[in-house]
């Protein structure tokens, strides 16, 4: 058996430590700690930090304040058993307080005669005289374990659970570290921690210093000195779970590019200038960098995988263009897939109109093909007459083969869901992939979950772009918004109403009555306050061939309103449209808000939206919705809504295959985040096996943790 007296390494079980046995260390269990390094390595949720020392004289009624003293008179008041009183003065230079505990006799011996104290509680007013009836008392004449000066200590607060108290783990991590902190093995050896600290300094991080070494940190991160010590630990070791996160993906994406082998598609200047010739515009500075970017991916040897993210109109679908034209330029099979058959469609046409009079075959493949079409366009994919397919969801079909494809684009991939890769293969080679998302990803999500991707934005909006105003309607608005919804229509300008859902009677919760239905609106609205215009009604149970049907109508003209489900959320381009208005908003996520907005900030008309909702919002629902009425920037609305739903969202779904963070929170250490993705690429591009000498504990560390996750193998 193990002699607890002896030797405590981090292997020590936590029931064979001095004053835990075996009952107490079955609760630490509960916490997950067994070891000594479980429970070193359990770092703090929060501190609670020391208030600055107050004067007497400055003292507010029920106000918390700290006072620094010292101890002139201690007496028993009353000695009533069940009703003892305690009573003593704290007296400094600003003046004296008094102090009171009931039914604690025992604070008789702590709180003696000349002893320094700092109290910290709640002052309360007793005629002259202030009070703090049991306040918090830290002693500041017990000299600290290293000697120093006495003063009031951050204290950590840990997780909990039942029958484990905030102070059995602050006095365990306080008696364990001195001893145990000198054993520890570095993992980051000095020239990276300098490195690192210099990199956070210019990231705005406020480091005195190098990062702390471990046994520094470890000490730090538990019973901090000061705040810039516990700011040093912190950063080192949220640094320190980032960096050999981003070491596994940086080490992955090197992977995919030495295994997986994709038909080089070049570019060149008489391609190129043949390519841009068919737009009737000039590219934006955003588009033309992206098209830069696709091309120095595709002529290389191993698929390009990246994702372009641009706010709906940032004019994605030119730098699709672009890339398929290339793979057809190279006697390549580009295919582009989209999540509606609405889409598809109009990516088709789009497709028809720029390619017009070239050779380029254009096919499309949608669920509702009849089966000889749908047959001719297999067969005319297999054997190479197609160029370019479009489609939806039924190009993962089996039967779907082609004869050499080597460009795979997804547009609106947000709406396929994180993390799909859509397999589509053709003839051993890997395809190069372009997925495209107008819902942006917040940066440490895409540092993270999309890791392994290359990323390009389209920040810029095509010149001549209305702005969009966004209204949230207040109460007796509907009258002067369907009047200000008429006055569009005679100027000429087109209009969508959008409400979540097909009819009243579809149930899918408790509180159907409030939701409005786009049936029901249609009879209103065309019954009511827009009798005069033309109004159709579109909604995704309705045929596909009706539904193509009224998009070309409202598309051409011919229709002047459109009530719609969400169908039209995805990428639906009809510049005239300028006004929308989005009933039950309360339904809609941010993002999905967003792309509504899409739709009408399209032509050089200025955009009109205006929301409503029925019934009671959720203070979140309303927190929400003000977001969405105040900012126009895509990024900023999916970093708010990162921020109001937490990281959990996103990254929960578990479909990322990363591990929990321990101490890094997603959500506020981006910059950190940032320079550990930088850092971890240079090492891996200058030692891609992590080889150095003083890095064999770090590769360690990174194969531990991430090796059978991403599959990076036994590199060992
Ligand atoms: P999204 O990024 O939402 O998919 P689209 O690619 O559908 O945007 O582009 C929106 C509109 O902007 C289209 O009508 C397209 O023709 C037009 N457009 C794209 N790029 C430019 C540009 N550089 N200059 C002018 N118009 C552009
Ligand atoms: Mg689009």
């Amino acid at each position: 058996m193990e002699n607890a007296a002896a030797e405590i390494t981090l292997a020590t079980k936590l029931q064979f430590l001095p004053g835990v046995g075996l009952d107490r260390s079955k609760r630490f269990q509960k916490l997950g700690l067994r070891t000594v390094r479980d429970l070193l390595f359990l770092f703090p949720r929060d501190y609670e930090l020391p208030a600055p020392p107050a004067s007497v004289t400055k003292l507010r009624e029920g106000v918390p304040a700290s006072l620094v003293g010292t101890i002139t008179d201690a007496e028993i008041v009353s000695r009533t058993p069940g009703r003892s009183v305690f009573g003593a003065i704290v007296e400094n230079d600003t003046g004296a307080v008094r102090i009171l505990f009931f039914n604690q006799p025992f604070r008789a011996d702590q709180l003696t005669f000349d002893r320094q104290v700092m109290i910290s509680g709640e002052p309360k007013l007793n005629g002259l005289r202030w009070e703090f009836v049991h306040p918090k008392v830290t002693f500041l004449d017990e000299a600290d374990n290293d000697g120093s000066p006495p003063r009031p200590r951050i204290l950590p607060i840990y997780p909990l659970t039942d029958g484990v108290k905030q102070a059995d783990l602050r006095r365990l991590t306080r008696d364990l570290l001195p001893p145990i902190v000198a054993t520890l093995t570095e993992v980051m050896p000095d020239r990276l921690r300098s490195l690192a600290a210099e990199s956070l300094r210019v990231a705005g991080i406020k480091l005195a210093g190098a990062l702390p070494p471990i046994d520094t940190a470890l000490q730090q991160i538990h019973h901090p000195d000061d705040e810039q010590s516990l700011l040093g630990a912190r950063s080192r070791f949220v640094f320190q779970e980032l960096l050999v996160m981003q070491l596994a993906l940086a080490m992955r994406r090197r992977k995919l590019t030495t295994d997986l082998q994709a038909p080089p598609l070049p570019s060149s200047g008489i391609v190129e200038a043949r390519i841009l010739k068919r737009f009737s515009f000039d590219l934006t500075g955003d588009q033309k960098v992206t098209i830069a970017e696709v091309a120095a991916d595709m002529q290389r040897q191993f698929p390009m995988n990246r994702l372009l993210q641009g706010d709906v109109g940032s004019g994605k679908t030119v730098v699709a263009i672009y890339a398929m034209m290339l793979a057809v330029a190279n006697e390549h099979q580009a295919v582009l897939m989209a999540p509606t058959e609405v889409l598809a469609r109009q990516h088709y046409q789009t497709l028809r109109q720029t390619l017009a009079d070239s050779r380029v075959r254009i096919g499309l493949l949608c669920g509702s093909l009849g089966a000889s079409e749908r047959r001719d366009v297999l067969q005319r994919t297999a054997s190479g007459e197609i160029d370019l397919l479009v489609g939806t969801q039924a190009l993962l079909s089996d039967s779907v083969n082609f004869a050499k494809l080597g460009l795979c684009v997804i547009d609106e991939q947000h709406k396929f869901g994180v993390g799909q890769r859509v397999a589509l293969r053709s003839g051993g080679v890997d395809p190069h992939y372009l997925v495209m998302s107008a819902t942006p990803i917040p940066r440490s999500v895409a540092m993270t979950l999309f890791g392994d991707v290359e990323l390009s934005t389209l920040k810029e909006k095509p010149p001549g772009r209305g702005t969009v105003n966004t209204y949230l309607s207040h109460d007796g608005w509907r009258d002067r918004w369907w009047a200000f919804v008429s006055q569009q229509l005679d100027e000429g300008r087109q209009a969508f109403v959008v409400a979540p859902r097909v009819d009243a009677g579809e149930t899918d919760s408790d509180d159907t009555e409030d939701i409005a239905s786009v049936e029901t609106i249609f009879a209103e609205l065309s019954n009511g306050p827009l009798a005069k215009y033309k109004v159709g009604l579109l909604h995704g149970r309705m045929p596909n061939d009706e539904k193509q049907s009224i998009m070309q109508q409202f598309a051409s003209g011919d229709l002047q309103v459109l009530v719609s489900t969400t169908v039209i959320e995805v990428g639906i381009d009809v510049p005239n449209a300028t006004v929308m208005t989005i009933l039950g908003a309360q339904r809609f996520g941010l993002a999905q808000l967003h792309q509504l907005r899409g739709r009408v900030s399209r032509g050089t008309h200025a955009g009109h939206v205006c929301v409503f909702t029925d019934g009671p919002q959720s203070p979140e629902e309303n927190e929400r919705l003000k977001v969405f009425e105040k900012t126009n920037d895509g990024f900023e609305l999916a970093e708010a809504d990162f921020r109001m739903r937490g990281p959990g969202d996103m990254l929960g779904r578990k479909q990322s295959g990363l591990p929990p963070m321990r101490i890094a929170d997603l959500t506020e250490d981006v910059q950190v985040l940032a320079v550990a993705r930088e850092i971890a690429q240079a090492m891996i591009d200058d030692d891609p096996e992590l080889a150095a000498e003083d890095l064999t504990e770090l590769h360690g560390q990174v194969m531990r943790r991430y090796g059978k996750r991403l599959e990076l193998g036994d590199a060992s």
